[in-house]
């Protein structure tokens, strides 16, 4: 039963996640840390290398907001979860005693040992942290970040039975969402089929049902997974609920990469009757998802 005592104390941290607000940076360092349990035998670190890679997660997958916590906020605060410790005695959230002398983190004694016995622990606590904090479009590309594999993860049978408990899903939500839109992207159009049936169409949380967006018809959009994937990645949001914007953060050389920049001002193609995004929704991924700044039209 030991192994299930680790998998709570890891996936149960302490984080101000109120109002739907994302807060990933304590569990991006534990998944780090279990990336580098797994490649190393040890999940201990120096400051100056969760600095850089953390630092890069954190741009890539955290909250776009200004003043976001730094890499020193979960080095320092994770040690009060009773989970990491550090070498040497510092201040939280201080940059300067961490650059002083070296100094390294790592998992306490027992969760390092626990971890080191049992991959499908490790398995199990990344896939409940990756998807408590990312909808299912991102979950892999953060575990391939830290340095975990996707498949092992998602396929490992006791992460499976360790999965949160998360609300539950409207079974209907998506069939609805695809239909209200004309099985086609609201974004660019496609609308492709294969055998009579929609292929590479998604239904899309605008505000992510993980951070308390609803099943609801007007909080999803019909999208190809490219545009699913850069909406969630918050390349592309909405300006309002109608018109689509581009981030100045998203760049592409090629033609077809450019083709982005052209969604940018777009009206989104609602059908008669379909509802658009209500504007609370597109307020939190405008606040928590999109990335720098909207094009200038
Ligand atoms: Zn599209």
């Amino acid at each position: 039963m030991a192994s299930i005592g680790v998998s709570e104390r890891l996936t149960s941290l302490r984080q101000y996640q109120g109002d739907g607000k994302r807060a990933p940076h304590k569990p991006l360092l534990v998944l780090l840390a279990l990336g580098q349990l797994t490649a190393s035998g040890s999940s201990s670190m120096p400051w100056s290398l969760v600095e850089d890679r953390l630092g890069a997660l954190l741009a890539e997958f955290g909250s776009p907001k200004r003043g976001a916590p730094t890499p020193a906020y979960p080095f320092t605060r994770l040690r009060s979860d009773g989970v990491w410790q550090l070498t040497r005695d510092v201040p939280n959230d201080n940059v300067g005693p961490l650059n002083s002398e070296p100094i390294e983190g790592h998992f306490t004694a027992d969760i390092e040992d626990e971890l080191r016995r049992s991959p499908d622990t490790v398995y199990a606590v990344a896939r409940a942290l990756v998807e408590g904090q990312f909808p299912l479009t991102i979950a892999p590309d953060v575990l391939v970040a830290v340095g975990l594999d996707p498949d092992l993860v998602f396929l490992s049978p006791t992460a499976a039975a360790a999965v949160i408990a998360l609300r539950k899903r409207d079974a209907n939500w998506r069939r609805q969402i695809v239909a209200a839109w004309d099985r086609s992207c609201a974004f660019c159009g496609y609308d492709g089929s294969l055998g009579g049936a929609p292929v590479g169409i998604e239904a899309a949380h605008i505000r992510w049902f993980n951070f308390g967006g609803p099943d609801d018809l007007d909080n999803g959009l019909a999208l190809c997974s490219l545009h699913h994937k850069l909406l969630d990645r918050g390349a592309i949001g909405l300006l309002d609920p109608g018109t689509v914007v581009v981030s100045t953060s998203f760049s592409a050389v090629s033609e077809v990469g450019r083709a982005i920049y052209e969604l940018h001002g777009r009206e989104l193609r609602a059908r008669p009757g379909t509802a658009l995004p209500a504007p609370v929704h597109v307020a939190w991924h405008r606040q928590e998802v999109f990335k720098g700044d909207p094009l200038a039209v």
